[in-house]
């Protein structure tokens, strides 16, 4: 198994560099999409193991990219975070009601957020497993 693939998708460049030097410390491999089109583009193209998602960005924000992703079938397991400053509850609220798994607030706090990214995967990874025990005991 090689290294977890972290798609962020982030129009400030700041931003990406710093959450791209924290996880690739911790050995993540991270890929960048610029705007949300972009975003939903390289998510059914790469697969990524987890999705890292700005909110506020041009050509499509954050949250129509996130409704998009959680309806395509190809896309909605993947686990997907909001990486935002919006952390006033009716904003997280707005961020899980568009289909986020959870979020991230911005600024980052290095290791809170590497926690939340590393359970994140985790869930994932136990998710999958017990999908495949199931069907073997078909
Ligand atoms: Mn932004």
């Amino acid at each position: 198994m090689g290294n977890a693939r972290i798609l962020i998708v982030e129009d400030n460049m700041d931003n990406y560099e710093l959450v791209r030097i924290v996880l690739e410390r911790a050995g993540y491999d991270v890929f960048l999409a610029v705007n949300g089109r972009d975003g939903v583009d390289a998510a059914r193209a790469q697969k990524p193991d987890l999705i890292l998602m700005d909110m506020g960005m041009p050509e499509m924000d954050g949250w129509k990219a996130t409704q998009k992703l959680k309806s395509d079938e190809e896309t909605k397991t993947i686990p997907l975070y909001a990486l935002t400053a919006h952390t006033l509850p009716h904003e997280r609220k707005r961020a899980l009601e568009a289909g986020c798994d959870g979020y991230l607030s911005k600024p980052i706090h290095m290791k809170g957020f590497l926690n939340i990214v590393e359970e994140a995967l985790l869930v994932e990874k136990i998710k999958k497993e017990r999908m495949n025990n199931n069907n073997r005991d078909d």
